[in-house]
């Protein structure tokens, strides 16, 4: 589903030259279910931004499906992400202004889906993760959890290939962290291909996978038994 080869992302240039990320090789299954952890400067951020095609690698191949995508234009990766890509981020970035079911809405319009197709899919989206009863809510009316959901339902009502999460549960309480940790593993279930940056233990050992990230190289990439798996 994605395959980084040998993949360097290198910051300024001369005598200041510093590899942000060094020969990485990650290869993500259809189904998988990916944690990405390190400490704070390890690159992981800058990773999930090659992977979700917002920057480009210095070299190295990205291949999403069929498509080779490490040197395509800007208008080209942003068509990909709009195909193959959901977003979710520690802020939800919600639009306040909007309710619920307006700001899943929103990037469906890019689609070229009619006012009816896009309000049906948004619902279902939101049904999805449990905010049906939630639908005319604006942002500051939601919990945090609440409102990271919606953002989930944002992002996996374009029907994305794969899910990309940073810090999705950053700044949610424990609880509220456990309902989200349920959403994604429903999703995966049901076939979603997910990654997630997290500081997390917790949130990480309910993944299939753990990717150690440090000093912008991949220590360790472990499968996670199922028995030891927290479901
Ligand atoms: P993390 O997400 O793990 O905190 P980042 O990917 O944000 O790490 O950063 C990895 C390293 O690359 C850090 O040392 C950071 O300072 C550096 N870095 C990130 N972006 C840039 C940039 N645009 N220019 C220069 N250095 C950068
Ligand atoms: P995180 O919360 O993931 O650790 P950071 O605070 O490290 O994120 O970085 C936030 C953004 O700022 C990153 O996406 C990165 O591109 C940029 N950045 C980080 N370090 C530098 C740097 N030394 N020079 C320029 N930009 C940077």
């Amino acid at each position: 589903m994605l395959r980084l080869n040998n993949i360097n992302k290198v910051y300024g240039m001369g005598d200041t030259e510093f590899y942000a990320l060094k020969n990485i090789d990650v290869h993500v299954k259809e189904g998988d279910f990916v944690a990405i952890m390190g400490p704070s400067g390890s690159g992981k951020s800058t990773l999930m931004n090659i992977l979700g095609c917002l920057d480009k690698p210095t070299s190295g191949e990205y291949f999403i499906g069929e498509h080779e995508v490490s040197q395509l234009s800007d208008d080209a990766l942003a068509s990909i992400r709009n195909q193959y890509l959901g977003f979710i981020f520690q802020n939800y970035n919600l639009l306040p202004t909007l309710t619920a079911v307006e700001n899943v809405e929103l990037p469906l319009i890019y689609r070229g889906l009619s006012r009816s197709e896009r309000r049906e899919r948004a619902v279902e989206a939101l049904t999805k993760v449990g905010l049906q009863e939630r639908l005319y809510h604006r942002p500051s009316e939601l919990s945090g959890g609440q409102q990271q959901r919606v953002a989930i339902a944002r992002a996996i009502a374009g029907n994305p290939t794969v899910l990309l999460a940073d810090e999705p549960t950053g700044n949610l309480d424990s609880r509220s962290e456990l309902e989200i940790l349920a959403i994604f593993q429903d999703l995966n279930r049901q076939g979603m291909t997910i990654l997630i940056v997290t500081h997390d233990e917790v949130v990480a050992e309910h993944c299939r996978r753990i990717i150690h990230v440090k000093d912008g190289e991949i220590m360790t990439n472990k499968l996670i038994q199922e028995e030891l798996r927290k479901d």
